[in-house]
């Protein structure tokens, strides 16, 4: 290569120059800046996929043989094409989905590690990571209040990773050599008991790890979409009688669809009695931990085997960071089989290597998104996050009982967290037109681009979702929500009724 070329524009390595960084990072604070600024009540403007490839295309170079630096305009392009084509998470109108509006901090510390790019499953790469590991491992222990010594913590991307490594660590736990000789020669037919309502990540772990969806144990749920804990057992007893072999029990703190919370000590009771792993899929609602308010809700956590939490969900910080739990650290070196001795070693050269999150995480190179949650944890503190998600959750109560007193709306639960679901009710109607009423209400609101909602298949009958996320959002907001619902309900209902009339 020829040197003198150096510092001039075709040169790859200016790339990687730190001025070409700082120059370009400020167009991208500035225009982050903007979006945080901007506290307009708006939802989701959906662009057609092929519109939004051509308009990618468009900021794509032709030139592959040389190149320059990107010319500011096209760069700017680049990231308003980023920020705008999202859900407006930091918007009030944002109330349809889990991730959250993030602390912006929180970013800033998440860019530092897209810098330095420290992968978080060892030691010697991700120092401070699997220190901060360890570090919110203990601070959430807290509020468990598990052995010191015994308990353990492992940050995964995601929740799903997190529900299948727990399973996994089940599954290895009870059938000793299933990890060397696979299902070969073994007499049981490992089965999974889970709530109706269980994640789809759940049911598919069952797919995975090779147990199949057949060996699912369906529990049936109560009216507020909780695992009735007094029929359990006898599912259970007659799972077993079909020579099913259940190893596991998945509870859920904070269904995804309603935010129902199962009876977890009655479950952990039934559990202990049968030999079953309690896991807990506390991904959504499992950081009502930190609220001395809500803990009591999640009563019986405790005494679960292992759960998770999802922090990029009502903790705030960027997507994915996934704090997974076990009650018993051996446990948690089961899920792939790492002999757990080393991790207790006692000699100096290994002590690094006693900190690597490796043998208990399914990642090799894995984003540090653990050093967001506690950098936040500690500047702030916990007061911040237990006082957002208190807030949330009382929202979502004040919005039920809201809801409760509009007579040409169906409440369908209780909150006992931040998700409330409803339906638009304009009086008597056969379940089909029901259900398409909701899912055209959902979608006209979403094309309005004011509001985001969800929707979620209740019963067979779509229900319209709000997940509140976002400390912004007030009475006047979900007051306006539904005024605009039955503004569009009426629009539709006289569509409807037209349509039948022909
Ligand atoms: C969101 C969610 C998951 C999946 O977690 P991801 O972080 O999206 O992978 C699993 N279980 C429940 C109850 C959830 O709400």
């Amino acid at each position: 290569m020829d040197m003198t070329t150096h510092g001039s524009m075709n040169d790859w390595s200016d790339v990687f120059d730190q001025d070409v960084f700082r120059e370009y990072a400020e167009i991208v604070l500035g225009k982050l800046g903007a979006y945080l600024a901007d506290r307009h009540v708006r939802g989701l403007k959906m662009v057609d996929p092929h519109e939004l490839t051509e308009s990618a295309r468009q900021l794509m170079t032709e030139n592959h043989q040389s190149f320059s630096q990107p010319d500011r305009e096209r760069f700017e392009k680049l990231i308003d094409l980023y920020i705008q084509t999202g859900i407006q998470v930091h918007s009030p109108g944002y109330m349809g989905r889990q991730f959250s509006g993030i602390m912006p901090l929180a970013g800033a510390i998440d860019m530092i590690g897209s810098i330095v790019n420290q992968p978080a499953s060892f030691y010697e790469a991700g120092q401070l990571p699997n220190v901060a590991e360890r570090i919110m491992a203990k601070e959430f222990n807290r509020f468990i209040g598990w052995d010191e010594e015994r308990f353990d913590m492992v940050s995964t991307s995601g929740g799903a990773l997190g529900n299948l490594t727990a399973i996994l660590a089940a599954r290895n736990d009870r059938y000793a050599d299933i990890w060397e000789k696979g299902y070969n020669n073994l007499q049981a037919i490992p089965a999974i008991a889970v709530s109706e309502e269980c994640h789809y990540s759940v049911s598919r772990a069952a797919g995975i790890l090779g147990i199949g969806e057949h060996q699912l144990v369906r529990l049936p749920i109560d009216a507020q979409r909780r695992i009735r804990a007094d029929v359990a057992e006898d599912v259970l007893a007659a799972a077993k009688n079909r020579g099913l072999d259940v190893f596991c029990l998945v509870a859920s703190a904070g269904t995804t669809s309603v935010g129902a919370i199962d009876p977890l000590d009655q479950l952990a009771a039934i559990a202990q009695k049968r030999g079953l792993w309690l896991h807990v899929d506390g991904a959504h609602g499992g950081s009502a931990l930190v609220s001395d308010h809500l803990r009591p809700r999640l009563n019986g956590l405790s005494l679960a085997d292992s759960f998770i939490v999802d922090a990029h969900k009502m903790l705030f910080v960027p997507t994915a960071c996934t704090l997974l739990f076990y009650k018993n650290r051996e446990k948690a070196y089961k899920a792939f089989k790492q002999e757990a001795s080393y991790v207790f070693e006692k000699d100096v050269d290994n002590r690094a290597a006693a900190f690597d999150s490796a043998g208990k995480n399914f990642e090799c190179t894995k984003r540090p998104a653990i050093v967001n949650l506690w950098a936040m944890w500690a500047l702030y503190g916990q007061s911040v996050f237990s006082q957002k998600i208190d807030y949330l959750v009382d929202l979502a109560q004040a919005f039920y009982d809201f809801l409760a007193t509009q007579d040409d709306f169906q409440v369908i639960h209780a909150p006992e967290l931040n998700i409330v679901c409803f339906r638009y009710f304009p009086g008597a109607m056969c379940a089909s037109a029901f259900s398409q009423l909701q899912d055209a209400i959902r979608n006209t609101i979403n094309q309005n681009n004011e509001f985001f909602v969800s929707k979620v298949d209740l019963d067979g009958v779509t229900a319209i979702r709000v997940v509140f996320m976002n400390h912004l959002i007030t009475e006047e907001h979900y007051t306006a929500l539904v005024s605009e619902i039955r503004k569009i309900g009426q629009v539709l209902c006289q569509e409807f009724e037209i349509e039948q009339s022909n």
